[in-house]
């Protein structure tokens, strides 16, 4: 499906996830870089050494779940906007993702959630919004979603007009 759509089936998103779905009490980088290609400020900008490529820098990107902190750096160095980080907090989970456009959405907006289609599937409440130090492009948003929603969860609706 992939191959011929760019979107990653569902089983195939669950695999960059922790295994056991406890781990995400604390906030965990889920990458989605599912190509081979000569990339890395992923791993050089992981304060934590929790991301590793390795020499052949064509490697897709692994990551150690027990170093990551989920402090969100790699999301605002990722090139390719192929990071997110997500955390569960019991019947809802807080799904933190870049996002480029401009004007940001305001903290306490209700927002369209999308699946990796580009389909409404939720509507999400913005707790942050997290302003990157170094890459002023990018921001982080803070999202809270249903858990239901964890495994298709990806960005929001850009309103319209924008
Ligand atoms: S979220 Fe932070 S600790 Fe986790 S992989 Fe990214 S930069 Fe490293
Ligand atoms: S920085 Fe992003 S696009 Fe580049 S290898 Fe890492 S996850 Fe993939």
């Amino acid at each position: 499906m992939i191959e011929k759509t760019g979107i990653p089936p569902r089983e195939m998103v669950k695999k960059e996830f922790p295994k056991d779905e406890r781990v995400l009490i604390n906030p965990k980088a889920i990458i989605e870089c599912y190509k081979e290609i000569p990339c890395n400020p992923c791993e050089t900008s992981c304060p934590f050494d929790a991301i590793h490529v390795g020499e052949d820098i064509n490697k897709r990107p692994v990551i150690d779940f027990d170093k990551c902190t989920g402090c969100g750096i790699c999301v605002f160095n990722c090139p390719g906007l192929a990071i997110s980080v997500m955390q569960l907090k019991e019947d809802k989970a807080l799904l933190k993702i870049p996002y480029e456009f401009i004007p940001r959405p305001q903290k306490d907006a209700l927002v369209n959630v999308v699946n990796r289609s580009g389909e409404v599937i939720t509507v999400g409440l913005v707790k942050r919004v997290q302003e990157g130090k170094k890459q002023k492009q990018t921001a982080l948003l803070h999202i809270e979603i249903d858990r239901d929603f964890i495994y298709d969860a990806i960005t929001i609706e850009v309103p319209h007009g924008q």
